[in-house]
């Protein structure tokens, strides 16, 4: 049995409000877990860890407001899609150019 913080009235462990005023016993605070640290999540969605796979974390973590988490997540497709456009832009053509090396090579 513990008391209720508004009325004083014995509330049972099981009880989800007092019986007799409705409030509700207030929880402690959950522990803060690690990966919902700020820098923990700005890390995971950086280019140097997951990136845009981190979103997740970054949605989950309570350490940012809405607005902060909307900026974030635009910022990490703005630099993935940057990141995609220039392996399609640079990368791609030249790996085709060492393919067409390997086989110009290999036709005698
Ligand atoms: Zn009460």
């Amino acid at each position: 049995m513990s008391q209720c913080a508004g009325c004083g009235a014995p509330v049972g462990e099981t009880d989800i409000a007092c019986p007799r005023c409705q409030t509700r016993p207030s929880k402690p605070p959950a522990a803060a877990k690690w990966y919902h640290r700020r820098w923990v999540v700005l890390f995971g969605i950086s280019p140097l860890f997951l990136g845009p796979f981190g979103l997740p974390l970054l949605w989950k973590s309570p350490g940012f407001s809405p607005r902060g988490k909307l900026v974030w997540t635009l910022i990490t497709i703005g630099w993935t899609l940057g990141l995609i456009w220039y392996g399609a832009e640079h990368l791609v053509p030249a790996i085709r150019h060492e393919l067409d090396q390997i086989n110009a090579a290999y036709q005698f």
